[in-house]
């Protein structure tokens, strides 16, 4: 990663969204030596990976690292992120926080469910079967799968383009991402692992269409 942004300020997304990759703890800590500003490391994607760089937050003063109880946790409904790094950092957020706190019943869901990792680990477990699963599939379909560190799939398909395969899929109400016609992604779909069932029926999907020569 290169580190001369004449920024402040910068973004990663590790793992990432949409490409499902994640930098090593390595690659991540060497750029962060490297860079002048804060790095916000978002970790949205973390607990189905196999490495976290929460341990730069607690040595470095530039960097921070966000996460949400929306992925991993299921809880997308109680809308709850935090933010973990160095006093200065932190204090300097809350000089620009607005002064409504999080509400109470958010607070207290997020602390039960952050005391009980074995449920979470159980959640994430289910989910990286169902992708190990289904990148095997698709591989066998003649579809590229990039190795992800997060819970869906970042594939590009073959015989079919990806933009068409996303409408046959939608007319079939199975719901994928295709991100529009731009360079780097014009090729690909974002696959989210659902349930397994779900993914079953997908595949069953796709082997149709593609025995169609669709
Ligand atoms: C889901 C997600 C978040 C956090 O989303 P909230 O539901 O608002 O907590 C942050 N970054 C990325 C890349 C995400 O995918």
């Amino acid at each position: 990663m290169p580190a001369d942004y004449s920024a402040s300020l910068f973004f990663l997304t590790n793992p990432n969204a949409p490409t499902s990759l994640l930098y090593s703890k390595s690659t991540v800590e060497s750029f962060v030596n490297k860079f002048n500003g804060v790095v916000l490391i978002d970790e949205a994607y973390v607990d189905f990976a196999k490495e976290s760089c929460m341990d730069l937050a607690l040595s470095n003063k530039n960097v921070l690292v966000a996460r949400t109880l929306s992925k991993s946790y299921s809880l997308a409904g109680i809308r709850l992120g935090y933010c973990v790094g160095n006093v200065e950092l932190i204090g300097a957020m809350y000089k620009i926080k607005d002064s409504y706190n999080v509400n109470y019943l958010t607070q207290e869901i997020a602390r039960v469910a952050i005391l009980d990792q074995d449920t979470m680990k159980a959640n994430v477990q289910a989910i990286v079967e169902t992708r190990k699963l289904v990148t095997k599939q698709l591989v066998e379909f003649g579809f590229e799968v990039a190795e992800s560190e997060t819970n869906f799939l970042w594939v590009k398909p073959s015989k079919i383009s990806a933009q068409s395969l996303f409408e046959v899929l939608k007319k079939k109400k199975i719901f994928v991402r295709y991100f529009g016609d731009d360079l780097r992604t014009k090729d690909y779909l974002r696959i989210t692992i659902g349930t397994a069932p779900e993914m079953f029926q997908l595949l069953d999907v796709l082997a149709e269409v593609l025995s169609d020569g669709k």
